[in-house]
């Protein structure tokens, strides 16, 4: 069966999707953070639907939610037509929301992935500020379509679409490894920030009237880098004081990912517009933007599509924000990711090979390098994509998926359920911790 299906898809799938696909497994079981293949191995999970599955694979709460949709007889579709799934959803959702964002917030379902919900903030700001340029940071990812790509930072995937960035300025994120400044650390982001400042008062920049802001709290594909809370209050005030609104992508970091239920709550920053998809879908397609209600500037019809609102998805993502809310799980990831954070710079002590170990809540990033290299001047040595991929494999050999990110590919990303149990994290840091020694060979 498995060399057959592999075999299938290589033959008859676009090779563009890369994501994971050359991994050697056909699941045909998943539990929690566990994944059985067709050939009966079992792995642990730590990509997750690209981060989607907060409560892991398969938990009985989501089951039983779509199943009680399903048993129902409710119309599994509906476009925008109000249902009781949906109100349900919404007022969940609501709930969790910071409280100054949730009083008087609109909700719009942009659906079905994150990236759609992206065009639809980009559009929504410059509607309603009538300007189009567009802010951005170097290291972003939002998304595969068109203005989703052109507020991105990789060239690469860009390319093709050069015409779109004309109005796109990119300003430096504050990545404290590979500072954009030469500083690291507290120092590095002011200097990131004073220059963001500078250049959107320069009468000269050529920054084109910015509409929006768009920024992640931390990126996540751009190789898991937490901003610092001060620089994102600096965006904040920036932005405030030239009426730009902010946009955050909260597609990754959202529902309890990076230890708090929304990761804006680090900094109390409330954004504008906030851009959300993956896990409030509770592994079933949902993106959806909230925004203050003042930038409704949208008349009926400005924004529709198709498939934005699929009641299994809403009733998935209803009890995924229950359960995380009810459960305290963004407090457990805060805690236990700060536990394996420590656990990786133990390990990255003993092998030089690791450059930077970094993250926030369940959201780790351990970057690989070259040590016989000399350190920049902030201490960076220059990434190890080959060396990164080994690990990969390394860990898939041991039981432990993992996807790599980062502006070299040279980031081992972890994502594993925020249902991970204690044994669970210490066998993922176990595997991960020989894949490197394999790896080093
Ligand atoms: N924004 C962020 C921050 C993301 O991480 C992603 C997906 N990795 C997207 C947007 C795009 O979401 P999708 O792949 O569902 O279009």
């Amino acid at each position: 069966l498995m060399a057959g299906v592999l075999h299938r898809q290589r033959t008859r799938e676009s090779s563009a999707r890369t994501y994971a696909r050359s991994f050697p497994i056909v699941p045909v079981r998943a539990q929690g953070i566990t994944v059985e293949g067709a050939d009966g191995r079992r792995y642990l999970d730590c990509l997750c639907g690209a981060g989607t599955l907060a409560l892991g694979h398969n938990h009985p709460v989501v089951v039983a939610a779509v199943r009680r949709v399903l048993d129902s007889g409710a119309p599994l579709h509906t476009l925008d037509i109000a249902t009781a799934e949906k109100d349900e959803f919404v007022s969940t959702l609501f709930d969790t929301l910071p409280a100054e964002l949730a009083r008087g917030a609109r909700i719009h379902f942009c659906g079905p992935a994150g990236t759609d919900a992206v065009e639809a903030a980009l559009k929504l700001a410059q509607t309603a500020t009538g300007r189009r340029g567009l802010l951005t940071f170097t290291g972003a990812y939002h998304g595969m379509t068109a203005g989703a790509l052109a507020v991105s930072g990789g060239v690469a995937v860009r390319e093709p679409l050069a015409a779109f960035t004309g109005e796109v300025t990119r300003l430096p994120y504050p990545y404290s490894y590979r500072c954009p400044f030469g500083v690291g650390g507290p120092q590095g982001a002011r200097l990131a920030a004073g220059y963001a400042e500078r250049l959107l008062d320069d009468p000269h920049s050529g920054v084109v009237a910015p509409a929006a802001m768009i920024l992640e709290v931390v990126q996540g594909e751009g190789g898991v880098v937490p901003a610092p809370d001060e620089w994102l209050r600096a965006m904040r005030r920036i932005t405030a004081e030239r009426g730009i609104p902010l946009i955050v992508d909260e597609v990754q970091t959202g529902v309890g990912r990076t230890g708090a239920f929304w990761a804006v709550e680090h900094s109390g920053v409330v954004p504008d517009i906030l851009v959300l998809s993956k896990a409030i879908g509770g592994s079933l397609p949902l993106a959806v933007i909230v925004y203050r209600e003042e930038l409704d500037a949208w008349a009926p019809g400005a924004h529709t599509g198709t498939f934005r609102g699929n009641l299994l998805a809403m009733a998935a993502g209803a009890a995924t924000l229950r359960f995380v809310a009810a459960e305290g799980l963004d407090r457990r990831a805060a805690e236990l990711g700060d536990r394996m954070l420590g656990q990786l710079r133990a390990l990255q002590a003993e092998h030089p090979v690791i450059g930077d170990v970094r993250g926030r809540g369940l959201m780790i990033g351990v970057e690989l390098v070259d040590p016989a290299a000399d350190p920049d001047p902030c201490g960076a040595r220059p990434a190890a994509p080959d060396l990164a991929r080994r690990v990969r494999e390394e860990c898939l050999r041991r039981g432990l998926i993992v996807e790599l990110g980062g502006r070299h590919d040279a980031v081992v990303r972890l994502l594993p359920p925020l249902t991970l149990t204690d044994e669970e994290a210490g066998a993922v840091l176990d595997r991960l911790a020989d894949a490197v020694v394999a790896a080093e060979r």
